[in-house]
């Protein structure tokens, strides 16, 4: 581990408090000293109050930031006095604290200071730095972590047995250090949880950290305790039936009782843990800390058996729940990270990005418990210490701070000829809404077209079987399964009258217009029945189904037939609770096709303006293809609970449809 500390780049940032957010977002970068919103840092500062009196203000970690984007808003001001006489209290309750800490600070807007805030103001110097190194982790999760750390550090550091942080924590750290602290003290060591460093000027404290752990890591090294050997050649699980993972998805999301994502990983190293003899003891212990079983539960389920799982839980709660004075009601019982030996390492959240944060600290899990493994054992908190963690009500309130989840959270969308257009639109439509998107189009640019984990583009020529048949399964490895389909790509081939249309062109746009639905349709039927809140299919046929017009006989009666498909659909798979519904869009001039100059011509063909033209409908007005898109989203939502085998148009009125 090397320091990020770079002179010419720290100039950047003038002051204590910028030069804070600098090294702050050094220690977030390295995932291997804290991942995802773990670890803290503050900073105290004298300043003026508005009545001109000198105040210290311990400036500390908002509650809910992220080390690695931190800004001088995330830090929290609060009174060092005041946090100094609550550190002399014999005893103060969890939310006695979050009260006094709320009411002690110096800025009303400013986020909940975090629940270590106590902490970082007892320790006697400027700048205060805290991270759950996994190097520290490893080595304080054996049988003899606390000799060992005695052994790497001497008195250099301070060691803190094992307690759950908040009020208790902060105190018996202020006893320690009061009664262990000398000149060259560099650090606090909290055992099974992670490290402090300290120092006057921000480089320091920064640098301190790194090189503590630094000789975490080389102890680790020389104990042949740091190379993982993981075989390069160890066997992926074969070809991953994507039947498999949707149905366990949906038992998850059953027991969960709400939609969840789930993704799978096949990379070597979850492979080899999984495979590894030892599996059934190793992976059992409990989490490398604490803080991260309101992510990946105590334990993963190894194999595919949830209701087995469900039970256990049910039993670690009733034991648990007896032994802490607080009365707690018990949360899901659906675990977060599974380990299956034919589907990989699958790990599962409310979301896409919440399922990929299960997974970064379960990777970094497999290499601490793989270490401490081969440093004697890994062993981790007894299941009270995690339990009272996992029940804490601050923990508990990081997850809730995000409000009231979207309408399609958990769930998973997939749109054809997502690229351009109503497609395109219906892609950021869904993604507002919460829903993983499988976005597929021919157009390669459909790979990065967005950036956000809940978005997985795929290039793909849907007439191909083979590449849509690949689409489908990789659409089930990331996200888990399938809820919505729109079905929505399509030609619109040049006006042809019927004399002179050809059999290639006539083939051509049935082929892509209808052919594929009927496949798609087919190869998703057997997804969709499995969605936990019951399926939706959204056609998107045209005005040229009610209203067909000359020279687009190929079009027009493609999509009258994929209509007629979806209504029979809809009669089919009502019992399989798969809703179908199509929409019919008409004049949409914000696509591909539409360019000025097509417009133009169009509009002067017909005497008018290029705004008459857009709007030459009862209504008058223009329709955009994200009008469509909110539109397909609303026939996927609540409001169309009750409706299936529907058409609703959507352009502005038309007298020949009505
Ligand atoms: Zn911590």
């Amino acid at each position: 581990m090397n320091s990020l500390w770079n002179q010419q780049e720290s100039l950047a940032y003038q002051g204590d408090l910028a030069l804070r957010v600098y090294t702050s977002r050094l220690l977030g970068k390295d995932p291997s000293l804290v991942l995802h919103g773990g670890g803290n840092t503050s900073v105290k500062i004298s300043e003026k109050n508005i009545l001109g009196e000198q105040e210290d203000i311990l400036y500390v970690k908002g509650s809910g930031w992220d080390l690695a984007t931190i800004e001088t808003g995330g830090f929290s001001p609060v009174r060092m006095q005041h946090l100094l006489k609550l550190a002399k209290l014999p005893r103060l309750s969890d939310l006695q604290m979050v009260n006094e800490l709320r009411t002690h600070m110096t800025l009303a807007s400013a986020p909940t200071p975090s629940v270590e805030a106590i902490l970082h103001a007892i320790i006697p110097y400027k700048f205060v730095d805290h991270t759950h190194a996994d190097a520290i982790v490893t080595i304080t999760n054996t049988e003899d972590g606390l000799e060992r750390i005695k052994e790497i550090y001497g008195d250099r550091v301070v060691v803190i047995p094992y307690i759950m942080p908040g009020f208790d924590l902060a105190r018996l750290c202020a006893e320690r250090f009061e009664a262990e602290v000398h000149d060259h003290t560099m650090g606090m060591v909290l055992l099974n949880h992670g490290i402090f460093s300290f120092a006057n000027d921000a480089q320091t404290a920064y640098e301190n950290m790194i090189s503590l752990v630094n000789e975490a890591e080389e102890y680790l090294q020389s104990h042949n305790a740091w190379a993982i050997d993981i075989d390069k050649n160890i066997s992926q699980p074969a070809s991953i039936n994507r039947h498999t993972i949707a149905r366990l998805r949906a038992d998850a999301s059953q027991i969960y009782s709400k939609p969840l994502i789930l993704s799978c990983h096949t990379d070597n190293k979850a492979t080899a843990f999984i495979k590894n003899g030892n599996i059934d003891v190793i992976s059992q212990q409990g989490p490398a800390t604490p803080d991260h079983v309101i992510r990946t539960k105590r334990l993963p389920l190894l194999g595919r058996d949830l209701n087995g799982y469900a039970e256990q839980y049910k039993t670690y709660f009733s034991e648990q729940s007896v032994k802490i004075s607080e009365d707690v009601s018990m949360l899901d019982q659906a675990p977060r990270v599974i380990l299956d030996d034919e589907l990989g390492m699958c790990t599962l959240g409310q979301s896409a990005k919440d399922a990929d944060i299960v997974a970064d600290i379960y990777q970094h899990t497999i290499d601490i418990i793989l270490r401490s493994e081969l440093l004697g054992g890994y062993k981790a908190l007894p299941a009270s210490d995690i339990f009272a963690v996992e029940y804490w009500e601050l923990e508990q309130a990081k997850l809730k701070r995000t409000g009231n989840p979207p309408e399609f959270v958990g769930e998973i969308a997939l749109v054809t000829g997502a690229a351009s257009g109503i497609g395109k639109a219906c892609v950021n439509s869904l993604l507002q809404r919460g829903a993983a998107v499988v976005a597929v189009d021919i157009n390669p640019g459909i790979t990065d077209q967005v950036k956000n984990p809940s978005y997985l583009g795929l290039c793909c020529d849907i007439t191909d079987m083979g590449q849509l048949s690949a689409c489908l399964d990789k659409g089930i490895q990331r996200f888990g399964g399938l809820d919505m389909l729109i079905l929505n790509a399509g030609i619109f081939p040049g006006g042809k009258r019927i004399e002179s249309l050809g059999d290639d062109e006539w083939d051509k746009v049935m082929r892509i217009n209808l052919d594929v639905n009927l496949t798609l349709l087919r190869e998703c039927h057997p997804l969709l029945k499995l969605a936990p809140n019951g399926a939706r299919v959204v056609c998107i046929g045209s005005k040229n189904v009610p209203a067909p017009g000359p020279g687009a006989a190929a079009y027009s009666t493609s999509k009258a037939a994929l209509n007629q498909l979806a209504r029979v659909a809809a009669l089919e798979w009502g019992e399989d609770n798969i809703r179908i519904n199509t929409l019919h869009p008409d004049a949409v001039f914000d696509t591909g096709i539409w360019t000025e100059e097509v417009l133009q011509s169009r509009a002067k063909h017909y005497g008018m303006s290029i705004h008459e033209y857009k709007t030459k409908n009862i209504l008058h007005t223009e329709i955009s293809s994200t009008d469509v898109a909110e539109m397909a989203c609303e026939m996927c939502g609540s409001l169309f609970a009750k409706t299936t085998g529907a058409q609703i148009p959507i352009d502005g009125g038309n007298d020949r449809v009505i």
